[in-house]
């Protein structure tokens, strides 16, 4: 039983990093890296952060694909995928920090008008403007998973009026919940500022188009730190030249990295960041020692994916 590393990626932490630190995690276990796979046959496990066909076809015995990552939609969502195969994600903290810090930081930007006071003072301009209340303030969560949860209690811990949204009802102390399609334009019609934290799935590809932009507060700021196809850019743009909503941070686009033709780089409502809010792993690569373990063993693994949920 070997376990592959293989991020195919080259501006991240490298495959070998990781196989070193899985390693450590469990000494003498096989671990494996693209420059030295070895006899194919005996690779069970492979850590990804996409999967790719060549990986169903060159590993025949492959029973569990763990995504060095959150968001499975690229895995799940794969015709090849065997129906055997399981799937499993990390849920580290780190990332779910970041990103609740990231959305804090993007409202906090606003609630100060920090890029206003740039601007004022790089033309030597003194110009007085009130901020906006934080307990005034009302900010909507958009997932109540992993990250949406630790995002909400943030913004609750920092003085917000909190709404949160899910699929599921849920509770969370001094954050109103919502669930549900219904509950959805409700809490667009609601917020000043809407954080979405949503995966891919076919639920949700598309949901924030014309309609629910259009349901949303005029002036109000859209926050997507989840997966760029949950919003309908084209209608985004429409929207954001009307004005309804204000102003979109998107850390996540349709395509990435976002092309050079793509009108949200220069349009003066958008803020883009290049996927970076959840940046740091923290410790989670212990979990893909341990599930290599647990696979080995035969006991439940931690954060195995629903495939038919597809998160
Ligand atoms: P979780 O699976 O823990 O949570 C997902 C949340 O979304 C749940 O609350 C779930 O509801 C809700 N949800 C799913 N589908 C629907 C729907 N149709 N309607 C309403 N609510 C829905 O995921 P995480 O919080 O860990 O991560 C969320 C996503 O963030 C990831 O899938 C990934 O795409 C993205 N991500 C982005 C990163 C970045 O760097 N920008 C880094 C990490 C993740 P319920 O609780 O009822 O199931």
């Amino acid at each position: 039983m070997a376990l592959l590393i293989d991020t195919g990626l080259t501006n991240w932490i490298s495959d070998a990093e990781i196989a070193n630190e899985v390693r450590s995690a469990i000494p003498g276990a096989d671990i494996r890296t693209p420059d030295a796979i070895g006899n194919a046959d005996e690779i069970t496990m492979v850590a990804v952060v996409g999967l790719n066909d060549d990986h169903l076809r060159q590993l025949p015995n492959l029973k569990l694909v763990q995504k060095l990552g959150a968001g499975v939609e690229t895995i799940v969502g794969n015709p090849n995928l065997p129906s055997h195969m399981r799937v499993a994600r990390l849920k580290p903290d780190a990332p779910a920090q970041g990103i609740a810090e990231w959305f804090l930081a993007y409202i906090l930007r606003a609630q100060r008008h920090m890029a206003f006071h740039e601007a004022a003072q790089a033309r030597a301009e003194w110009l007085p403007k009130e901020p906006t209340f934080t307990p005034q303030t009302t900010v909507g969560v958009m997932g109540l998973g992993h990250i949406g949860d630790r995002t909400a209690r943030m913004l609750r811990a920092v003085g917000f009026q909190v709404l949160g949204w899910s699929r599921s009802p849920k509770q969370i102390e001094g954050v109103t919940c919502l669930h549900g399609d219904n509950a959805l334009p409700q809490l667009l019609g609601r917020c000043d500022f809407v954080c979405a934290i949503l995966p891919s799935t076919p639920q949700t590809v598309g949901l924030i188009d014309a309609q629910m932009l259009a349901a949303m507060k005029p002036g109000s700021q859209l926050l997507n730190a989840g997966r760029g196809d949950l919003i309908d850019e084209d209608a985004l743009i429409i929207a954001l030249d009307r004005g309804n909503p204000g102003h979109a941070v998107l850390d996540v686009t349709c395509q990435e990295p976002l092309p050079t033709s793509s009108p949200l780089w220069h349009h003066p409502r958008v803020t883009i960041t290049p996927h970076v809010s959840g940046w740091h792993l923290g410790d989670a690569l212990s979990d893909v020692a341990e599930n290599f373990q647990r696979l080995s063993s035969g006991a439940p693994l931690l954060n195995e994916v629903d495939l038919a949920r597809g998160y």
